[in-house]
């Protein structure tokens, strides 16, 4: 029997009086193929850190330690801590830390794993309502993770993994493909939560690039410049550029000149445009740069 069989949370859960807080994105997963899908997925072996987000009452985290080195996991809500304390008792290579992922120094910590020379991997069902900044908190954290296998909405799943010239490329595409390769691995029904969540979800593989896809000599311009060709996602580039650079003659010549170098076209719209391209675009507009 597993923490996730259905009946085993259903107890878990009587026993320790817990009732779930929707602000915390509290939906458990009850499903063990899934959960094993998952760790199937990370590719997790016993030479692999895992870092996981929200172990809940321990049914991701289970499956997590009976295939990795060690586990370290991050949960912001105390009345779990005691209910992992229970529900982990039986292993010795598992960490629960009260702490909001987002405020936790997370280089401190990752050097407490008894062996820190292994690759560390992040597993993890994340909270949806901060599925984003969690993601853009470890990818900026600097610290070299080499894969995330995580759960988020479907329709966020698609965002990040998104290909040019569809609905849902933008901006958090770039963020997160300029470092990471992004594919979805397989889609979740709403189904095999407690309590079942409103949309549906799905697994994100997520691999970190030897090198970010592109060179660019100003990281936070290039985002900056991918941002703002978003902006009204129906305008087209110029009009996006020059709302953010101003309608002036100057800005407008400047504009010109540097859509030229790029070899962009002001016509299209900022979801045709690669991520490459974006790259030649934000050195051309570095000029511009305020
Ligand atoms: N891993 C469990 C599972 O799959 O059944 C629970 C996943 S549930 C979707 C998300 C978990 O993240 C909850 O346990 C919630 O309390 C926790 N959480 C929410 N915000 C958090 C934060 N900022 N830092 C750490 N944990 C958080």
């Amino acid at each position: 029997m597993h923490i996730a069989d259905y009946r085993v949370t259903k107890a878990i859960l009587d026993r320790h009086g817990f009732s779930f807080k929707k602000s915390l994105g509290q939906n458990f997963l009850t499903d063990t193929n899934i959960l094993q899908k998952i760790v199937d997925t990370a590719e997790i072996d016993r030479n692999v850190n895992v870092i996981e987000i929200g172990p809940g009452i321990g049914a991701l985290t289970e499956f997590i330690a009976e295939n990795a080195a060690e586990v370290m996991a991050f949960e912001i809500d105390d009345r779990l801590i005691p209910i992992l304390a229970d529900t982990l008792r039986d292993f010795d290579n598992v960490t629960v830390i009260n702490e909001d992922v987002l405020k936790a120094d997370l280089q401190t910590h990752i050097r407490k794993f008894k062996n820190p020379d292994l690759p560390i991997k992040v597993v993890a069902n994340l909270p949806y309502y901060i599925t984003t900044p969690i993601l853009m908190h470890l990818i900026e954290s600097k610290i070299p993770f080499t894969e995330f296998v995580v759960m988020m909405q479907k329709e966020v799943a698609d965002r990040i993994s998104a290909a040019p010239n569809t609905k849902a490329y933008g901006s958090l595409s770039i963020a997160v493909q300029y470092y990471m390769t992004a594919q979805v691995a397989f889609i979740v029904p709403k189904t095999v939560f407690v309590p079942a969540p409103n949309v549906d979800s799905a697994i994100l593989k997520m691999t970190r690039r030897d090198a970010p896809m592109v060179e660019v000599s100003d990281e936070d311009f290039f985002f900056k410049v991918a941002k703002l060709a978003f902006l009204h996602r129906r305008k087209t580039l110029w009009n996006n550029l020059q709302s953010a650079f101003g309608k002036t003659e100057e800005v407008r010549e400047q504009l010109t000149q540097a859509l030229e170098v790029a070899g962009i076209s002001p016509q299209i719209r900022g979801e045709a445009l690669s991520i490459p391209e974006f790259a030649k675009l934000s050195e051309a507009l570095l000029p511009l740069k305020k």
